[in-house]
């Protein structure tokens, strides 16, 4: 039996690193999904058939065997609900909640080793380190849930010496492992769980606007390193090849965000380090001009080359697929259409480019901001779809919670129309001085509802192939 098992292990890390290297590119991410679950049920399935008929010939008694496909069937049927019923826009959320279960396991099974007995001072150091990671993950994702859902403020949470508590409690808690390794005491474990759930709570709150797509991804790490403690812990070397793997990747991830929001890691990792928190104050910006729909339908028939900024509003509206038809209509009258994507358009890492591919808008017009910032001065009309912050040229100045963020360059093109229901600032609640440029003109209303109306505006000819 063990043989099968550490097999079906080995298979199912390579599997999972499979998965990984399916989802960095668009064309092999469903094949990257495919792997990851076959990788899950093997290690699932082997770790099951282990516990029931152990080498040692002591397989687990029938109130462990309930116990166990209750659990397995309890979170099958949750899981198998929530991945069903959950919207595009609330996946972000979602995805910190599971970082959260994460983060109790990682905690719950630290203080399951404890009562276990061990006095082996390797094996209490991991204990310990285990549930440290696990707490700061386990509140620090509830909170990021919080801020994501607008259950909480996205505004960060700016307390006096906040840096020094942080570093304070990081001191108390490395100092207390001295405590509590010799002894097994568990007055330090009790503590440090509680002082680390605090930090958790802390480090989150303390983040806000731009920062936060780090936050997510880098809890993505915690999480990932939480479960390859508690695979040391339980003596599972699958669970520390997957926590390991997703602790990488997730550092890697939040690495290349900070790179390309011009954040320093460790800044963000402190909670926004020279973030005032301030939000730009509400200077008078005169007055703004409006579009309907049939006036943005002509300016589109006038235009020869179109630049579609997608964001998070794009999402909540599900307007990708009368996008991609607009898209494809505007082909069909010779307009050059490409979409620029910023890093972190939406509320998820990629959040823009899987809604785009879901509406089968080809690959190759889908660039990032990069590619095509540069592009925006040779172009006649910019859509942006619901996007705020990522287009905000308030980011270039010093004194808001987004400046220093790299942003599209929307306002340097003929023409800019801005498809957004309100006036109301996006997520890091800057005011946008792009609505009230002279070359700005907004469409108000739901983006799906404004898009169809566009696309019904526009002549029907022969021209057309949608
Ligand atoms: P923003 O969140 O800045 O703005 C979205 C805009 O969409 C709002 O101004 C809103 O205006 C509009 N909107 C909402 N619903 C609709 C609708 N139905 N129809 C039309 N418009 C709508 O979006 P961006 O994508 O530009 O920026 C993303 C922000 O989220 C950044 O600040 C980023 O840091 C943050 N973030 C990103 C994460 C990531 O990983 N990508 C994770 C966490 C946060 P109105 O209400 O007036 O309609």
């Amino acid at each position: 039996m063990d043989n099968f098992v550490n097999a079906t292990y080995i298979v199912s890390g390579l599997l999972f690193i499979f998965a990984l290297a399916g989802l960095s590119r668009f064309e092999t991410s469903k094949r990257g999904v495919a792997f990851g679950i076959l990788g899950m049920v093997l290690a699932l399935t082997a770790t099951i058939a282990s516990v029931i008929s152990p080498e040692t010939g002591e397989g687990l008694d029938s109130l462990g065997l309930i116990l166990l496909v209750g659990a397995v069937g309890i979170g099958a049927v949750i899981g198998v609900r929530k991945a069903l019923t959950v919207e595009m826009t609330g996946m972000p959320e979602l995805i910190a909640l599971l970082h959260s279960f994460v983060g109790l396991a990682a905690v719950l099974v630290g203080y399951n080793s404890w009562l276990e007995g061990s006095h082996d001072k390797f094996h209490l150091a991991e204990v310990y380190f285990g549930i440290f990671i696990g707490a700061v993950t386990f509140t620090g994702s509830i909170v990021a849930w919080g801020k994501l859902s607008e259950r909480l403020p996205s505004r960060p949470l700016v307390l006096p010496f906040r840096h020094w508590m942080n570093l304070a409690a990081l001191l108390l808690i490395v100092g207390m492992a001295f405590w509590f390794v010799p002894t097994r005491s568990i007055i330090p474990l009790i503590i440090m769980t509680i002082l680390s759930l605090l930090l958790g709570i802390h480090l989150v709150a303390a983040i806000g606007g731009a920062d936060m797509p780090v936050v997510i991804s880098m809890l993505n790490s915690y999480s990932g390193w939480a479960a390859a403690f508690s695979g040391f812990m339980l003596g599972s070397e699958v669970l520390i090849v997957t926590g390991a793997l997703v602790g990488a990747s997730g550092a890697i991830l939040s690495y290349i965000m900070c790179r390309a929001m011009n954040r320093s890691f460790i800044s963000v990792i402190l909670g926004g380090f020279g973030d005032s928190g301030l939000v730009a104050c509400a200077v008078d910006q005169g007055e703004y001009r409006e579009y309907s729909t049939a006036e943005v339908a002509a300016e589109l028939m006038e235009a020869r080359s179109v630049i579609i900024v997608p964001g998070y509003g794009m999402a909540v509206a599900q307007a990708q697929y009368p996008v991609a038809e607009l898209t494809r209509a505007l082909e069909a009258h010779h307009k050059h259409v490409r979409f620029a994507i910023h890093p972190v358009a939406g509320r998820l890492p990629g959040h823009m480019n899987v809604l785009l591919a879901e509406a089968n808008v080809p690959y190759d017009i889908v660039l990032e901001m990069d590619e095509i910032n540069e592009d925006f001065p040779e172009t006649d009309v910019v859509l942006v779809i619901g996007a705020n912050d990522t287009v905000n040229p308030s980011a270039m100045e010093p004194g808001t919670p987004i400046s220093g963020m790299p942003v599209l360059h929307a306002w340097e093109s003929r023409q800019v129309v801005v498809f957004k229901r309100s006036m109301n600032p996006g997520y890091a609640g800057v005011e946008n001085p792009l609505f009230f440029k002279e070359n700005t003109a907004m469409c108000f209303g739901d983006a799906k509802a404004s898009v169809q109306a566009i696309l019904a505006s526009l002549p029907v000819g022969e021209a057309v192939r949608a």
